[in-house]
């Protein structure tokens, strides 16, 4: 159903003019209100406030969960076009990063205040020769894991990334980078400073150590296993199957014909992607949107992912929420909530049913200000 949206779109309200939306709140999807002042949302009226929108559907900002500030087609990009990467997924509708590791500092893109809210997992920790060049710390030894993870979570987030399995050039294939023990220490040592953990991981073979370490989320995960499920669902492990990307395996395969097993691996994991990715659903692994934008995956394309996440098994509901208020809560960002700031889509037909209604909001709100 349409619902017809009325009010001004993308008018910059003058300073300190406060706004009144109305219409359907998600994630509840009951008729509703807000008003909007200094930024910040309000449940109770403002005195004064001019209609912004009057119908659609309301709902907080969307939220992509694996993505790459930074980073570009050819590597490690400069902080302007970072923060060109960063407007580009803002005007795609989402208003807040979680953002998988990048070789660029990006904290000064954190203070602009027209540019997406972003949680930083500082620089991926690798191996040499074990991910994409110049993009990581590569650690000499895998002995030096739990040194490096502190000093990365001192300079992120709250979050630290892991490279998990990569190829392995002397093997043919995809491998772990790092041993069982040294896992549990790093994982161990990143939770005493009050941060979370997660890895890069397309094979089978990696998920046990790490999973068992504690680690809290999982990127890709396109080796999971019936084991590996169960023990994911066990412990509350996140996923973030960054679908979208793993459409690119058959590419990658094709372009790594000097590794013919690895070649072979990579599209059976891509094969399979949308069966293990249904199977994780259904064991209940709380899933999160992500579009691992920035190397392979341009920037904008979380609703492609949205999309993606359907296809595999989400509800519509459980799609959205995951790129918008499921995201929010797992890292501890408010939605549309009183005193919150005010990053907010309005749709003008039902997110829930029709993703791509998305595409073209009506109106959306950073800090307050329409875009
Ligand atoms: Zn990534």
């Amino acid at each position: 159903m349409t619902v017809p949206v009325a009010g001004p779109v993308g008018e910059l309200p003058a300073r300190g003019q406060a706004m009144h939306l109305r219409g359907t709140l998600l994630p509840e999807g009951e008729p509703g209100e807000l008003w909007v002042i200094d930024g910040v949302i309000h449940t109770e009226p403002v005195p004064g406030a001019i209609m912004a929108c009057d119908g659609g559907y309301i709902l907080p900002g969307l939220v992509d969960a694996h993505c790459h500030v930074g980073i570009g087609p050819q590597g490690t990009v400069s902080l302007a076009e970072a923060a060109e990467q960063a407007a580009t997924d803002r005007d795609a509708g989402t208003l807040l990063i979680r953002d998988c590791g990048s070789p660029t500092d990006t904290r000064p893109l954190q203070s602009r205040h027209d540019l997406p809210r972003i949680i930083r997992a500082g620089r991926h920790l690798t191996r040499p020769k074990r991910y994409i060049p110049t993009i990581g710390v590569e650690l000499d030894e895998p002995e030096l894991l739990p040194q490096a993870v502190q000093e990365q979570a001192a300079a992120g987030d709250g979050w630290v990334k892991l490279v998990g399995d990569w190829i392995d050039r002397a093997s043919g294939d995809l491998a772990p980078l790092w041993s069982d023990d040294v896992l549990a220490e790093a994982v161990a040592a990143a939770h005493a400073a009050g941060v979370r953990v997660t890895a890069h991981v397309f094979g089978a073979d990696a998920l046990p150590g790490l999973i068992r370490a504690g680690i809290d989320c999982i990127e890709h995960g396109t080796g999971l296993t019936a084991d590996t499920i169960s023990e994911m669902a066990l412990r509350g492990t996140s996923l973030v199957p960054t679908l979208i990307n793993i459409e690119t395996f058959p590419a990658i395969a094709e372009r790594a014909s000097k590794y013919p097993r690895y070649a072979a691996h990579m599209r059976a994991l891509h094969a399979r992607a949308h069966a293990t990715v249904g199977a994780a659903i259904e064991a209940g692994i709380p899933l999160y949107a992500g579009s691992d934008a920035g190397g392979g995956i341009r920037h904008g394309r979380l609703v492609d992912e949205i999309v993606a996440l359907r296809a595999a098994g989400l509800s519509g509901a459980q799609a959205l929420g995951a790129a918008s208020w499921a995201a929010r809560d797992w890292l501890g960002v408010p939605g549309l909530l009183p005193g919150a700031p005010a990053g907010l889509l309005v749709t003008r037909t039902d997110p829930r049913v029709d993703p791509d209604t998305l595409r073209d909001p009506v109106m959306l709100l950073l800090r307050g200000q329409p875009w």
